[in-house]
């Protein structure tokens, strides 16, 4: 699940009320973060991503996990959310619930990439972690699994995988919308202007200081309550992250991001 810090106290005062929930573990009970379900549309996987898998394909955004994860998501859903909350995956449904801004009024489908916020592409990606992990990766004993959970063992006293759990989807999400958000300075340029951006050494260090961003992961503890970890994400998982569900696709090096055969 993705949610917004900064606003932290409305979804608390909201979350405290029902103090005797029942809580299930990695599972999130989503009804409390959906606004109104009126106007909600559901469509299956298959046909709200497929389309934008390809624009994003073309763009050399690694989509891999994300095209693999398609046959396990029963439905995604697009409903008014709260307004600190972006996306749920639940992990006993296998539903996931994006905001009904996803939707375009003229088409009815989801909107194409260059219509979609950086901010929404980047919780397509969270989410799809957590479905990934639910329904792929945990199954199995990949390196990216591996690191995974022993990092998750020995960096948190308690609520390990929950909160490592938050801060993969977190960096996922945080060096795909790095990316794409410069793929598109590019792209919108011919090709001396892009030979400029990539001579730009403000430019290039704004790019890299993205894979140091602070990434802190999160719990809900038995109240329902959202707490940070103080844990920032180790630069071992950083590059598992990278390597192993990225696939290497979105290179460090600011030339080699963004070269000109990229366009
Ligand atoms: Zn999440």
């Amino acid at each position: 699940m993705k949610i917004k810090f900064l606003k932290l106290n409305l979804i608390i005062s909201l979350i405290s009320t029902n103090v005797f929930a029942t809580i299930v573990e990695n599972n999130i009970e989503e009804s409390r973060y959906i606004q109104n379900n009126v106007s909600s549309r559901v469509m299956s996987s298959t046909q709200a991503f497929s389309k934008l898998i390809e624009e994003l394909d073309k763009q050399s955004v690694p989509t891999r996990y994300l095209k693999q994860s398609l046959p396990y998501i029963k439905s995604i859903k697009f409903v008014t959310l709260q307004p600190n909350v972006y996306g749920i995956y639940n992990t006993l449904t296998k539903v996931m619930t994006l905001g009904e801004d996803f939707i375009s009024a003229s088409t009815g489908q989801v909107k194409t990439l260059s219509n979609l916020t950086f901010d929404q592409v980047a919780s397509v990606y969270h989410e799809f972690w957590h479905a990934y992990r639910d329904n792929i990766a945990s199954k199995s004993r990949s390196p990216l699994i591996l690191t995974f959970a022993s990092q998750a063992r020995s960096l948190y006293r308690s609520k390990g995988s929950n909160i490592h759990d938050e801060a993969y989807g977190l960096y996922a999400e945080e060096i795909v919308k790095n990316y794409v958000h410069f793929y598109s300075l590019f792209e919108k340029r011919n090709m001396d202007s892009r030979k400029k951006l990539r001579d730009n050494i403000k430019l290039s260090n704004i790019y890299k200081s993205g894979f140091n961003s602070e990434i802190f992961g999160y719990y809900r503890t038995w109240r329902g309550q959202f707490k940070n970890s103080t844990v920032n994400l180790p630069s071992r998982d950083r590059l598992n992250i990278e390597k192993n569900l990225l696939d290497s696709k979105v290179s460090r090096n600011y030339l080699e991001a963004f070269a000109e055969n990229k366009f």
